[in-house]
């Protein structure tokens, strides 16, 4: 058996980012930067208002109270979106709506709940303005030429509404992996179809279309593998051509007979690891034709727990991600997480809670590695190390799914 970490810094040294795509700034979700952001323009374009009231000037309104108010004489009223078309004089005000202009001669803002209307022309002003209430200047949020993100940004709602501000059609971004998902196994059906005796439900491929796209990745869905090389062989074929990897699971045991097994052998060098963990030890990687491969093993939580382990990391690598990992964390183990001596890193599944300023960790059900309802349940997989596990109480080490 080989060390987890062994596998893992080996997986990841034989992936690289994705080249970089422009991409419109409506795709680019969860995407990486490659080249930084550079305003080319103000935000706002131009100082603006931001309140409803009247657009005046400040020295026109000292003294003004509630108990003796200022009364200045409307000569205009101005929408967003719309251009001044007269100054402010002295003893005037322009009515002015959120996001417009300030007109020329203005110097202030008065919120309208601080005024009062005087029909048909006037407004009485119940409070005194400084220079500059109420005024949002140009480039106040992003100056022209400013760097406003950097290569290495994962691109948020926030970050492409920005790009947006800045009238930026597309960015250049590491693209989205697209991974085929292969299901292989003679037993496998999918559908509301009625099983016949020894045959179960495809339940690995719909559990990893979805953990790829969870992570921001596109899923091709290459369907069910049967015993039938010719088949296998033109899925694969076409999968390494059209994706920039591929996820098989299923038939990796040792001594497993396997289609798929032959035809990968074909296909290119992969290395049949026996990694030291439980679930998950039997786990295929190698490059076909360049592309990536990860073979994992068809229990389902084996697949999923292999997925985290192996394929999320180097899929996030080629996707342009820094960081690749999930994030682990300290917890206290709310109760007794027995195990036996068999030289693996034991990854349980566990519900984490945030509980008075630390990590709480409790198994979520069975352990079993076909037990995927008890996983479906939890939120993290604690690291627990050969021996005889945790005692109530112990710290443990915890991986973070979410
Ligand atoms: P294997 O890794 O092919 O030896 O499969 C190990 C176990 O996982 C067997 O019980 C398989 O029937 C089961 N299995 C394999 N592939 C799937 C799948 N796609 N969905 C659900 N169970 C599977
Ligand atoms: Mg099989």
């Amino acid at each position: 058996m080989i060390p987890l970490g062994d596998v893992q810094a080996e997986v990841l040294r034989s992936v690289a980012p994705l080249a970089p795509v422009w991409t419109p700034v409506t795709d680019a979700l969860g995407l990486v930067l490659v080249e930084p952001v550079i305003a080319t323009e103000p935000v706002p374009p131009f100082a603006n208002t931001a309140m409803d009231g009247y657009a005046l000037r400040a020295v026109d309104t000292a003294g003004a109270t509630e108990g003796a108010p200022v009364q200045l004489r409307v000569v205009a009223d101005l929408a967003a979106g719309h251009a001044p078309t007269v100054p402010v004089g002295p003893g005037e005000a322009i009515r002015i709506m959120t996001g417009a202009p300030i007109p020329d001669g203005a110097d202030a803002i008065v919120m309208v709940e601080r005024t009062e209307r005087e029909e048909p022309d006037g407004v009485l002003v119940l409070h005194a303005a400084t220079a500059g209430d109420h005024l949002r200047p140009a480039g106040t949020d992003v100056e022209p030429g400013q760097r406003v993100f950097e290569p290495g940004t994962v691109l948020g709602p926030a970050h492409l509404g920005v790009i947006a501000s800045l009238g930026l059609p597309e960015v250049l971004v590491v693209p989205r992996a697209r991974v085929g998902v292969l299901s292989t196994g003679d037993e496998l059906r999918e559908g509301p179809v009625e099983l016949a005796p020894g045959q179960i439900r495809d339940s690995n491929r719909p559990m990893l279309l979805a953990m790829l796209r969870d992570a921001g990745f596109d899923a091709v869905n290459l369907g069910i593998a049967h015993d039938d090389e010719a088949f296998v062989e033109r899925v694969l074929g076409d999968a390494l051509t059209t994706c920039d990897a591929v996820i098989t699971s299923g038939g990796v045991s040792v001594g497993d007979y396997d289609v798929v097994k032959a035809v990968l052998d074909r296909l290119g060098v992969l290395q049949w690891w026996q990694v030291a963990i439980k679930p998950a030890k039997p786990f295929a990687f190698g490059l076909l034709r360049g592309v990536p491969l990860f073979g994992l093993p068809g229990n389902p939580v084996s697949s999923h727990v292999s997925f985290e382990l192996f394929a999320r990391p180097a899929l996030r690598r080629m996707s342009g991600h820094t960081e690749p990992s999930r994030r682990e964390v300290d917890a206290v183990a709310a109760n007794a997480m027995p195990r036996r001596p068999d030289g693996k890193l034991h990854l349980d599944r566990v519900v984490v809670a945030y509980e008075d300023g630390r990590y709480v960790a409790e198994r979520s059900g069975a352990q079993a590695s076909n037990a995927l309802a008890a996983l479906a349940m939890a939120n993290g997989l604690a690291l627990l190390p050969d021996g005889d596990g945790a005692a109530a109480g112990d710290i443990i080490r915890v991986m973070l799914l979410d």
